[in-house]
This record gives C-alpha cells, structure tokens and sequence, in this order.
C-alpha cells in the first residue's frame, strides 16, 4: 500500500508542485516593473580621444585628459564600440522592465569629456550611472572599480556606489562565467569625483585575452554581458534602502 502511494500519488503530486512554484516565480519575476528608477549607462570612450585636460574632480589642480583612447582587441574591434554595443542592449533591458534609461552617448561620434558624463547623470538624479568598460592587458578576468571615499567629493554617494559594485560584479561575473576580481576603488576617475548619483564602472573583460577577444567579437555573447549586468543593475534597484516612494 505505501509503495502505491508513493508511486501513484505522492509522485504526480510533487510534480505538480514542482511545476506550479516554478511558473509563480516566473509570473512574479515577469510582472516586475522598474517604473520610477532612472539608471545612466555611460558606454566608455568615444570615437576619438579627447586630450584637453580637466580636473580630477571639483577644485582638483590634478587633470587628467577629457577622454582616453581606450583598448582594442584583434577580433573585436575597438574598446568604445564594444562598450557602445553591450550598453544599448542593456538599455534595452532595463526599459523592458520599465526603468527611465539615460545614454551618455549612442553613437562614436561624440566629443563627451568624463565630468560632462557625471554631470548627464547628475542632472537626470540618476539611482545608479554605471560606466562600461573593457581592460587592456591578458587576463582572464572582470572586476568593478567604485569611488575611493573622498570627503566633499565622494562621501555621498560611497555607500550606495559601494553596494552596486559588489552586486553588479557578482551577478555579471556569475552569469557569464568570467572569473570575478572583485573590487577595486578609485580617487582618481573624473567620471567618479564629479559624480553626486551612485556610480559603477565594470571592467567586463580583458580585450587581449584570446577567448575574451573572442567572446567580445560576438553579438550572443555581448548580449550575455547585457543581459549579466542588467541582473545585477535589477538587483540594486530591488534593495530595501533604494525603493522610491511610488505613487
Ligand atoms: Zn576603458
């Protein structure tokens, strides 16, 4: 009699269980809206360099030039497309889900410096500006880079840009399968010390690595990046302390 329990009814029971929680997580994760948040993609570099100096950051006699050239690879092309590329298909994403998508730029032809880009997401008061990039060097890995805490500079937006950066790195890294680096801070990125909304710059792979050259050069797997970094940007939305009073 338990054997024909066992097989006749606990079986069918626990499939149909199985199978209804499967598909009640999976309306939940559908049906959930972003409507409210902003979020600032800034695809790195640009066409061209831009070398004029600016600041470091508000007051700073430190300079630093507007816009760096950037990396290429051999399959890949160069480093501001690739940003450019997986940028609009995370914009994309997150506009599916609702959110308000800022581009610090859509096309090559642009001459943004690094504290005009903090300034974009500045004054859209983004919940997050996250900042594309791919390293120079052989590596195999990725890694995300944050402000380093610097009074009147950073103090503000630390916590919360901290926060992202683990989230986001963990997420990108895991869905990709690139092997994570963790975190690195930085006091000397305009693009971080002119900002006053959280701010994150992934380092999403290393364009003189082979098989990240390789993975680079293709459109499923610049997708996949998109698709890695939007779990996490979701993430960071999601966490208690930055849910928007929505009416
Ligand atoms: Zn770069």
């Amino acid at each position: 009699m338990k054997r024909i329990f066992t097989s006749i009814i606990f079986y069918p029971v626990l499939f149909l269980f199985v199978l209804l929680s499967y598909f009640s997580h999976y309306q939940s994760y559908a049906e959930e809206n972003f409507k409210g948040y902003v979020v600032c993609i800034d695809p790195g570099h640009q066409g061209k360099e831009n070398t004029n100096l600016e600041p470091i950051g508000p007051g700073s006699s430190q300079t630093k030039p507007s816009v760096s050239s950037g990396t290429r690879g051999k399959l890949a092309g160069t480093e501001d497309a690739v940003n450019l590329d997986v940028g609009l298909r995370l914009r994309e994403i997150l506009t599916q889900k609702g959110v308000t998508v800022i581009m610090t730029r859509v096309t090559p032809d642009v001459n943004v410096p690094n504290s005009e880009r903090a300034s974009i997401a500045n004054r859209c008061k983004a919940d997050l500006c996250i900042r594309l990039h791919c390293d120079a060097g052989a590596e195999h890995n990725c890694f995300t880079l944050y402000p380093a805490l610097i009074k009147n500079w950073t103090d503000d937006i630390y916590d919360k840009s901290l926060k992202a950066a683990g989230i986001v790195q963990k997420a990108y890294s895991t869905y990709t399968n690139i092997p994570d680096k963790g975190l690195i801070p930085r006091s000397d990125l305009s693009g971080f010390n002119w900002s006053d909304v959280p701010v994150i710059l992934p380092e999403m792979l290393h364009m003189q690595n082979p098989e990240d050259d390789q993975k680079a050069s293709a459109p499923e797997f610049r997708q996949k990046m998109a698709e890695g970094l939007a779990i996490g940007v979701f993430e960071y939305l999601k966490t208690a302390s930055h849910q928007k009073n929505k009416s």
